[in-house]
């Protein structure tokens, strides 16, 4: 680029950037205004106010940041090795929107709007990267970033197989885990012992335990997804230690709550589907306006955070780091894995011990692995008598009174007293799977 063309892209960027800042404000203050903010929520609100960049996060967690995608990654060994995990997805409708031409039209927004925050934030270039190769736009978005001239530091890939029923896999799987252990104490220079990682998993314990108690409150209709997708969305802006704490006390005003959950008057729903980032929370204040309440999710943003179980059986390095890697990939609903037999097991299994009246898949366009799966599991739903809509969005807010419009005409449907009774009967126990055992 000659000098007049950089001096015309920095003005462009600082625009977005601007206009993303002006996003993250208006939902903020959009939250903040809320009849039900109680100061207890403040905490997270003020992490989304802080700039997500590594020199911010080291200044304030005094330790290594690594950038990282997806779930697929043990939380834990970072810990253990004294590195703060950063998750990075973009979640902003301007910068997914101007990501511009050198991006393939077709990617998932919040691949784009994250490229566009590369180029924007320079200190974000220089971030070592821990890559799951999980679905196709983040497999290649490294490749693409440094093609951009907006990635520079280390990227190592976690191999994540896609098929777990097979033994060579899941031992695949376990030689990854090892290799990401070794790829982190070269960055950190610390040792990982047993007693370091017990340390880690006692504190995601807790998380665990914390992200548990508000599920069970999120199923009684006492937590509303707003509030419940920031709170799970801030997971990686702190140290986990100090979310814990800020969950807990929130945990104690929901559950003070009036639960609003009674039968047909606000039908409760299962929302299933691409991840929902902030600020993009255009869906989740949809729903809320047509009174649809969540009472059950398996986004990745959302209640699949931290993967729920985790099941010591032999406490030697060994077995922790066995246990480690069966709970991060045997346990992961992800629809980049062949078959969906868990996402289906979590939906029956939702609608025999929560009131839920229909299902929403949430498709963002260029999710290619929702796509198809939404697909293929409102077919099989729906054949099992199942009330179901499959919702196809982006970033964009021109598509919202359209979305208002199915949203109502679905709450019409399954608050209709003529909707007949429905309870499935198979289902699964959502038991910690074992490697080695068959799925
Ligand atoms: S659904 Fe899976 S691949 Fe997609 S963003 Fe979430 S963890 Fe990653
Ligand atoms: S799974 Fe979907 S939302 Fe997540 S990065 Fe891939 S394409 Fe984007």
């Amino acid at each position: 680029m000659n000098d007049s063309e950089l001096s015309r892209r920095r003005r462009f960027l600082a625009r977005v950037m601007a206009k993303r800042d002006q996003e993250r404000r208006e939902e903020i203050d959009s939250l903040g205004n809320r009849p039900d903010f109680r100061d207890e929520f403040g905490y997270f609100l003020d992490l989304y106010e802080k700039t997500r960049s590594p020199e911010n996060f080291e200044a304030r967690f005094n330790r290594p940041v690594v950038a990282t995608f997806c779930l697929l990654a043990p939380l834990e060994l970072f810990y253990a090795l004294d590195i703060q995990p950063l998750k990075l997805y973009g979640g902003s409708p301007a910068l997914g929107q101007l990501a511009g031409p050198d991006v393939p039209a077709t990617m998932c927004p919040a691949m784009k709007s994250l490229l566009l925050e590369l180029e924007a934030v320079p200190s974000l270039k220089s971030i070592p990267w821990v890559i799951p190769t999980t679905c196709f736009w983040v497999r290649k978005f490294f490749d693409q970033a440094k093609f951009l001239g907006r990635a520079s530091g280390s990227v190592h890939y976690l191999e994540t197989p896609k098929v777990k029923t097979s033994a060579l896999a899941q031992n695949n799987w376990l030689l990854q885990i090892y290799a990401l252990a070794d790829h982190l104490k070269t960055i950190s220079k610390v040792s990982l012992t047993r007693n370091r990682l017990l340390a880690a998993i006692k504190v995601f314990q807790r998380a665990r335990r914390g992200i548990f108690e508000l599920l069970e409150l999120k199923k009684v209709g006492k937590v509303p997804l707003s509030w419940f997708l920031a709170i799970t969305g801030s997971f990686f802006l702190d140290r986990t230690e100090n979310w814990i704490l800020a969950v807990e006390k929130a945990k104690n005003v929901f559950a003070k709550g009036r639960g609003d959950i009674k039968g047909a008057a606000f039908p409760g729903i299962f929302l299933s589907g691409s991840p929902i980032h902030f600020p993009n929370f255009k869906l989740v204040h949809l729903l809320e306006e047509v009174g649809l309440t969540v009472l059950v999710d398996d986004l990745c943003s959302g209640e699949r955070v931290i993967p729920r179980h985790l099941a010591i059986g032999d406490p030697s390095l060994a077995g922790i780091l066995k246990a480690l890697a069966e709970t991060y990939f045997l346990g992961c609903q992800c629809p980049i894995f062949a078959g969906s037999e868990r996402r289906l097991n979590s939906i029956y299994q939702a609608y025999r011990s929560v009131n839920l009246k229909g299902v929403i898949f949430h498709v963002l366009k260029g999710c290619h692995c929702f796509d198809q799966d939404s697909c293929l599991l409102v077919n099989r739903l729906g054949k099992a008598g199942f009330k179901l809509l499959r919702l196809e969005t982006d970033y964009s807010p021109a598509d919202a009174p359209n979305l208002l419009t199915r949203l109502e005409a679905f709450r019409s449907l399954i608050s209709s007293p003529m909707a007949p009774a429905f309870s499935p009967e198979v289902g699964s126990t959502d038991q910690p799977p074992r490697i080695g055992q068959r799925l």
